[in-house]
């Protein structure tokens, strides 16, 4: 899914970033945001992987991560490979993990970057 009108937030008084959008700025406190788009790209910060998975999962694995947008946005989400390293550069999406309770659940899937 694009991505494009996926947003972050940007303190209007310091400049930090933040997603998903808070009630305050976590470093200045004001409550003035500007929307900035994602970039298609990022590398990954840290992560974390499932290599046994509870019954009734059909994935093989799973591995999760946190990323930094190249305009410095950061995001959690899945991580299609259990092949990762940290600083591996990656490709963002926005898709359906799955159907829960009758609803499609969305996030953000990282492709590592060929
Ligand atoms: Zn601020």
């Amino acid at each position: 899914m694009n991505i494009k009108n996926k947003k972050a937030f940007k303190c209007k008084e310091c400049g930090r970033l933040t997603y998903p959008r808070r009630v305050r700025c976590l470093q200045c406190k004001s409550t003035e945001f500007e929307e900035v788009p994602f970039t298609d790209e990022g590398e990954i910060l840290t992560f974390s992987q499932l290599l046994q998975l509870p019954w009734g999962i059909d994935d093989r694995f799973l591995t999760f991560g946190i990323i930094r947008f190249d305009n410095g946005i950061k995001a959690m989400g899945r991580i299609t490979t259990p092949d990762v390293s940290v600083g591996d550069r990656v490709k963002a999406s926005w898709e359906n993990f799955r159907v829960m309770a009758g609803e499609d659940i969305f996030g953000w899937v990282f492709s590592p970057v060929k």
